[in-house]
C-alpha cells in the first residue's frame, strides 16, 4: 500500500500534478474491483471471469484507460428512463444476443479519451429500479471500436506556443462526451448487465473508488506544492515576500499543500484490512475529497490576489521576445530585482497558465467535480462517519 502510494506520488511529480487521468488513475479502478472479486462472484458466474480476463489483458498490454461513469446532463430531476422523448440519451442496452450486448447513448465526461486505448463504462448516478435497468451496465471497450464517437471539447494545447502556455501545451487532457452508436460489446467485456444494485457495489463495496481516489490525492498534493512554489517565485519576483500579509498568504498555500499531503499519507499509512487486502480507510478518503474540493478555489484566489495585474502586463507571445524592437521595450518595462525581464515574462505567463487561462479554469472545474458534485462527497461522509464514537464523547461530558 505504501509502496504503491509512493509510486503514485513519484509519477505525479512528472506532470507536477497536472494530469488528472494519468495512466495509474483508472487502472486503479480495475485493481480495486479485483481485490473484491467476491462482490462480482456473489452476483454472477460469468461476469467475474470477464473481469479477471480483462484485468490480465490490460496489465499485460500495459493499456491506458479512461472511464465515463456519469449520465449526460439532461433533466437531472428525472431518472434516465424518464427522459421519454429520448430513452437513449443516457447509454443503455438496446438488445442482447449470443455475441454480447448492443448499447446506444452517451456517457460523460471521459478525460483523456482521445489519448486513451480503452474506456471503462460504469454508473455513478442513482438509477430507479423498475425503469432504469437498461442503464445499469458496466463494460470496457477499445476507443476505436466501431460505433464509438468521441466528442471532445476544444483542445487548449492546439495552436499555442509551448513557452507561452507551458502547462496547457503539455498537460491538456481533452475531456469528452462519448456516444455509443449501437455498439456491440462482446460478453467477455461485460462486467455488469442490467443490475442497479451491482452498479453501486462495483464502486462502493469493491475498492475501485477508494484506490483510484487515493491516487488522486497523491497527484493533488504534488500540484498544491507546485502552486505554492509558483506563488512564492512570483512574490519574490515582485519583491513582496517580506510583507507580513504576503507571507501569510504564502504560508496558507503551504498549509493547504501540507494538509493534503498529510491526508494522503494517512490514507496509505493507516489503512484498513478489507477483504484480505490493505485498503485506505474510506471515511478518511471521503473527508479528503470534501477538503480537496473546498481548497482549490481558495488556492487560486490566493494566488490571483498575489498576482495583481502582473500576469497580464505581458507581451502577447514568446515571438515578441525574438523581435529586437519589442524586446528592447520589454527589457525597459519588465523589471525585477531578482529576475531578468525575459525570466519575469516567462514566470508570469506560467502563473497565468496555472490560475487564469482556459486550461486553468478547466482545472478548477476538474478539482471541484471529478469525484462528483460536493453534495455527493458530503452525503457519503455523513453516512460513513463514526457518529457513535463522536457522540460517546458528548455523553462523557453530559455524565459529569
Ligand atoms: C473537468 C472534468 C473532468 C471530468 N472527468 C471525468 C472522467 O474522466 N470520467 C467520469 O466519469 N467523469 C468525469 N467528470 C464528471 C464528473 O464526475 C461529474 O461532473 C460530476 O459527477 C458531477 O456531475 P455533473 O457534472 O453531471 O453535475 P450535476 O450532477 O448535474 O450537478 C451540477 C450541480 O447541480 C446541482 N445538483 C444536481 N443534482 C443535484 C441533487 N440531486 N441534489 C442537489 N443538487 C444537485 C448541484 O449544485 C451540482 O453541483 C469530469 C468532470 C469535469 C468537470
Amino acid at each position: 500500500m505504501i509502496a504503491r502510494g509512493r509510486a503514485e506520488y513519484e509519477l505525479a511529480t512528472q506532470s507536477v500534478g497536472w494530469l488528472g487521468k494519468s495512466p495509474d488513475n483508472v487502472s486503479s479502478v480495475l485493481t480495486g474491483m479485483m481485490t473484491h472479486i467476491e462482490v462480482f462472484e456473489d452476483y454472477s458466474q460469468e461476469r467475474p471471469d470477464a473481469l479477471r480476463n480483462y484485468f490480465t489483458y490490460v496489465s499485460e498490454k500495459n493499456l491506458y484507460l479512461t472511464y465515463a461513469l456519469v449520465n449526460p446532463q439532461g433533466d437531472r430531476s428525472k431518472a434516465p428512463g424518464e427522459h421519454t422523448k429520448n430513452i437513449y440519451h443516457t447509454l443503455g442496452v438496446v438488445e442482447k444476443n449470443a455475441k454480447g450486448i448492443v448499447v446506444r447513448g452517451a456517457k460523460m465526461l471521459a478525460t483523456g479519451a482521445p489519448l486513451a486505448d480503452e474506456i471503462l463504462i460504469g454508473v455513478h448516478n442513482p438509477l430507479k429500479p423498475g425503469i432504469d435497468e437498461r442503464y445499469a451496465v458496466s463494460f470496457a471497450m477499445p476507443l476505436n471500436a466501431k460505433g464509438i464517437k468521441i466528442i471532445s471539447r476544444r483542445s487548449y494545447e492546439l495552436g499555442v506556443n509551448p513557452k507561452d502556455y507551458r502547462l496547457s501545451y503539455r498537460f491538456d487532457e481533452n475531456d469528452s462526451i462519448i456516444y455509443f452508436d449501437d455498439v456491440l460489446v462482446p460478453w467477455e467485456r461485460v462486467f455488469i448487465f442490467e443490475d442497479i444494485e451491482m452498479c453501486r457495489r462495483q464502486f462502493k463495496e469493491a475498492a475501485a473508488e477508494v484506490l483510484m481516489d487515493t491516487q488522486s490525492q497523491a497527484r493533488y498534493a504534488v500540484k498544491l506544492h507546485f502552486l505554492a512554489g509558483l506563488a512564492q517565485a512570483m512574490a519574490e519576483t515582485n519583491g513582496v515576500c517580506e510583507y507580513p500579509t504576503v507571507r501569510e498568504s504564502l504560508a496558507k498555500l503551504a498549509c493547504y499543500a501540507m494538509n493534503i499531503e498529510g491526508l494522503f499519507n494517512s490514507l496509505i499509512h493507516n489503512p484498513r484490512v478489507d477483504n484480505g487486502f490493505y485498503i485506505p480507510d474510506r471515511t478518511q478518503l471521503y473527508a479528503c475529497q470534501v477538503i480537496a474540493q473546498e481548497i482549490y478555489p481558495k488556492v487560486l484566489e490566493t494566488i490571483r490576489k498575489l498576482a495583481g495585474g502582473g500576469v497580464l502586463m505581458l507581451p502577447s507571445s514568446e515571438a515578441d521576445l525574438e523581435n529586437d524592437e519589442i524586446l528592447l521595450i520589454i527589457e525597459k518595462t519588465q523589471y525585477s530585482s531578482v529576475a531578468s525581464p525575459v525570466e519575469r515574462v516567462r514566470l508570469m505567463k506560467l502563473v497565468w497558465d496555472a490560475v487564469g487561462s482556459e486550461f486553468a479554469s478547466r482545472h478548477l472545474q476538474y478539482e471541484v467535480f471529478y469525484t462528483g458534485a460536493s453534495y455527493f462527497a458530503l452525503e457519503r461522509l455523513y453516512t460513513k462517519y463514526d457518529w457513535k464514537s463522536s457522540k460517546e464523547l458528548v455523553e462523557k461530558i453530559k455524565a459529569l
